[in-house]
């Protein structure tokens, strides 16, 4: 069955006409949504922590600025774009008791519906519009006059109006210039656990780290193992979204193709690796370990970020980026997309 998917001529933003969205966070996706939405002309309020660090920030681009419940407490739609692991205490405390009657709930992951830690009312509409990229993407794809993509999905359609606002909040975001395929709170949550883990993160990630220290291991020069198993791998990706595996490899020698053919390092173990992590997806255990960690403090995850952050092609890699003449402005970008944050440069996938 092909998917459905949705353009600009198929939303009317006169659904947001006299009303309100609330978008709760400031972090990667709420600074996207809330100014793609204001500069859509939707009237937006941000959500935030009296004590954020984003309060200012958001004041000064123009935005008003609400604690939680009271940001909430005047919104026909809710967006929830706080970290995944924090949404089911703050609905708890602030969004649910100041929700107002048939206002409609939207989230950018469905993790939280999906696993039932958040569990709203039947008379709410719950939405999502999840977009395929980082939020500072988002925000300057939008500028651009472009957008980038989303998939999007209805749980609770109370008065059949529940696509209509999804559709309308896709194109505020500047989506729907892009496209809007049409999924499931179920589909989007394990199949996008499934890719961050396998693939775009735990897969490459670890092939990276790993290859890196294989080459340095038996002797040869970092610069040159850096440029084999990370600096590449751009250019190979790059030419992967324009035509697929394919045209990789078209673009590639013939030496490169047969290896890859016949000497790739994975193999039919890691197939089973990753229908092992899929189910673990599927039956909740893998949420449940994530979620049991961050309410006990994040004990397991601390100290992995701690780990991983000093893996040896890490302890290197700032300095032999410096010195590639090409690559500065790309470092520069991430430093200033992720200082608003305060958070250190990290690789966001969705
Ligand atoms: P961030 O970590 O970037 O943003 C966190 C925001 O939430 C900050 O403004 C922070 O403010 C606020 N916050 C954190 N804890 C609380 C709390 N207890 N009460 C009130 N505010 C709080 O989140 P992301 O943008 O990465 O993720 C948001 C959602 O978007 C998630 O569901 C994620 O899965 C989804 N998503 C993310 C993508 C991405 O690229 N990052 C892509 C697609 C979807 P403070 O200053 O107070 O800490
Ligand atoms: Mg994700």
């Amino acid at each position: 069955m092909a998917a459905t998917i949705w353009y600009e001529k198929d939303a009317d933003l006169s659904v947001f006409d006299g009303k309100k969205v609330a978008i709760l966070g400031y972090g990667s996706q709420g600074h996207a949504h809330a100014l793609n939405l204001r500069d859509s002309g939707v009237d937006v309020v941000v959500g935030l922590r009296p004590t954020s660090k984003s309060v200012e920030f958001a004041k000064e681009q123009g935005l008003e600025v609400k604690p939680v419940g009271e940001a909430v407490a005047e919104a026909d739609v809710v967006m929830i774009l706080l970290p995944d692991q924090y949404q089911a205490a703050v609905y708890k405390k602030d969004v649910e008791p100041n929700l107002k009657p048939g206002a409609a709930l939207a989230f950018a992951h469905g993790f939280n519906i999906h696993y039932g830690y958040i569990k709203p009312s039947e008379d709410h509409p719950v939405f999502m519009v999840a977009p395929k990229g980082p939020g500072h993407i988002v925000r300057r794809e939008y500028a651009a006059g472009r957008g980038v993509p989303v998939v999007v999905a209805v749980e609770q359609d109370p008065r059949g109006d529940a696509w209509d606002i999804t559709l309308a909040y896709a194109k505020a975001l500047g989506a729907l210039r892009a496209g809007a395929i049409k999924t499931t709170f179920t589909e989007e949550t394990e199949t996008d656990l499934f890719g961050e883990q396998n693939v775009l993160m735990g897969g490459v990630n670890k092939l990276v780290e790993m290859g890196f220290e294989v080459l340095t291991d038996a002797g040869y020069q970092p610069e040159i193992a850096y440029f084999e198993v990370c600096h590449e791998l751009k250019m190979l990706v790059d030419l992967m979204n324009e035509g697929g595996l394919n045209k990789a490899r078209w673009s590639c020698s013939d030496t490169a193709q047969y290896g890859d053919y016949t000497n790739t390092c994975i193999d039919e173990h890691v197939r089973e690796r990753m229908q092992y992590h899929l189910k673990r997806i599927q039956d909740g255990s893998f949420a449940k370990e994530f979620i049991d960690d961050q309410d006990a403090g994040a004990p397991k995850f601390k100290a992995l970020q701690e780990e991983y952050s000093n893996v040896r092609i890490e302890t290197v890699g700032p300095k032999l980026r410096a010195m590639f003449s090409w690559n500065k402005d790309a470092v520069k970008d991430a430093d200033e997309a992720n200082s608003f944050t305060g958070k250190i440069a990290r690789a966001q996938v969705q």
